[in-house]
């Protein structure tokens, strides 16, 4: 048997990374970047007020109270979006909005509450320091410094900064194309009636899902009845469409042989027996030129070698450089019984309470019951040497979504 490591390094090792595009800035959200970001001006741009209030001298109010009150002339109206065009003097103000330009001369802002204006004039009731109030240019980012480097994946951070430095467009990786099949006599899809002895096609919904959620582009091709032709007609007719294939079911000892002549008849298959549970039977390779997946049928083995294997592929081949799910270090807040000899991916809860992170088992672990996924918004790690873990242990827990209550 593989190693869980072992395989995903495999994986990971043939994988090419897709082509750069350069799309409209709003379009990179989700992508990764593929060019470094610098700053072709400093941003703020210009020294500004961070404050509504009065632009002055901080010289002229530093003995200000509201016992002896500063008395300046005021030379008029500020707002944000326009320059002064004069300059303040030795006791003069002018009423200044945030994100206003200083105005030459004025050194410091003081805030509007701490005044009281009579007319063309203001009495300071407060004394400012030089630079007090004032947002200096550069202060969140200096010309020529780089913001952002490639591999990154563009969020809503990002975004606001690529616009603020004027990236109207931008280099990222191209989104992965991925053809779902899913495999299956027993099969119907979601608008069908159930029949005796069939069962609704899931993984393909949990895959585009979790597809989608990586920033990649699913495709669902469907389900595939356990009949060879089938198969190879489907992947042929779809290998100029997609850039890898995940397929489900099939690759478990009943019906290996059909899906393992099929996919070994049109490329490069490896069928590894994972030491990993869920999930243990998994084929990887190329057919046609293109990465193949092929993961066990039950709908949490799925999920899981999606989880451990495909979704780390994918981020790869899309630029990516971080393709792990953060991990935490949680206490055990029910016991575990296992047998050892395979990584196992328990389905917990996760939660942060009195200053740590507490994991609880979602409940029944089959590979077959989806609710663990459902409820569960971690996986625990447990690796392959370790036999029970009672309450109060310490157990690896990659971080799936953030935690919410059932
Ligand atoms: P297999 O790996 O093909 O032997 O399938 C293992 C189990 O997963 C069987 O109980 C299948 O009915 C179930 N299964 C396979 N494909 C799907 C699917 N697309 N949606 C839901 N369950 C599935
Ligand atoms: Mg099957």
């Amino acid at each position: 048997m593989l190693s869980v490591e072992e395989a995903r390094r495999r994986i990971l090792d043939s994988l090419p990374r897709l082509e750069e595009v350069e799309v409209e800035l709003l379009e990179a959200l989700g992508m990764t970047l593929a060019e470094e970001v610098t700053a072709g001006h400093d941003i703020p741009p210009f020294d500004n007020s961070a404050m509504d209030g009065y632009a002055l001298r901080a010289a002229d109010v530093a003995r200000a109270s509201a016992e002896s009150p500063v008395d300046l002339k005021v030379l008029g109206d500020l707002p944000a979006g326009y320059t002064a065009g004069l300059s303040v003097g030795e006791g003069e103000a002018l009423r200044i909005m945030t994100g206003a330009p200083l105005p030459a001369g004025a050194d410091a802002v003081v805030p509007v509450e701490s005044t009281r204006a009579q007319g063309d004039r203001v009495l300071v009731l407060e004394g400012v320091s030089p630079g007090e109030n004032v947002r200096r240019a550069g202060e969140d980012v200096r010309a020529g410094e780089t913001v952002l480097f490639p591999g990154r994946l563009i969020g809503a951070a990002e975004l606001g900064m690529l616009a603020s430095l004027g990236y109207a467009r931008i280099r990222c990786h191209r989104r992965a194309v991925v053809g779902i099949i899913s495999t299956g006599d027993e099969l119907v899809g979601v608008e069908e009636e159930l029949a005796p002895g069939k069962i609704r096609d899931s993984n393909s919904y949990t895959l585009y899902g979790m597809v989608r959620e990586a920033g990649g582009v699913p495709l669902r091709l469907g389900v595939v009845r356990d009949d060879a032709a089938l198969l190879e007609r489907t992947i042929r007719e779809n290998l100029d469409k997609v850039d890898l294939f995940v397929t489900s079911g099939g690759v478990s000892v009943g019906d290996y042989d059909m899906v393992k002549d099929v996919l070994g008849k049109l490329g490069e298959m490896n069928f590894w027996k994972v030491a990993m549970r869920p999930g243990k039977p998994q084929a990887f390779g190329h057919v046609g030129g293109k990465p193949l997946f092929g993961l066990p049928g039950n709908p949490v083995s799925v999920m899981v070698s999606f989880e451990q294997f495909v979704r780390p592929a994918l981020l790869k081949m899309m630029g990516r450089e971080d393709l792990f799910r953060p991990q935490v270090t949680a206490v055990l807040d029910a016991p575990l019984g296992r047998k050892r000899g395979r990584t196992e991916f328990i389905r917990v809860v996760v939660e942060w309470r009195e200053g740590r992170f507490h994991a609880r088992p979602t409940g029944p672990q089959g590979s077959g019951i989806l609710k663990s996924m459902v409820l569960g918004n971690g996986l625990a790690v447990l690796p392959e040497d370790v036999g029970r873990l009672e309450t109060g242990s310490e157990v690896t827990v990659q971080l799936l979504r953030y935690c919410q209550t059932p």
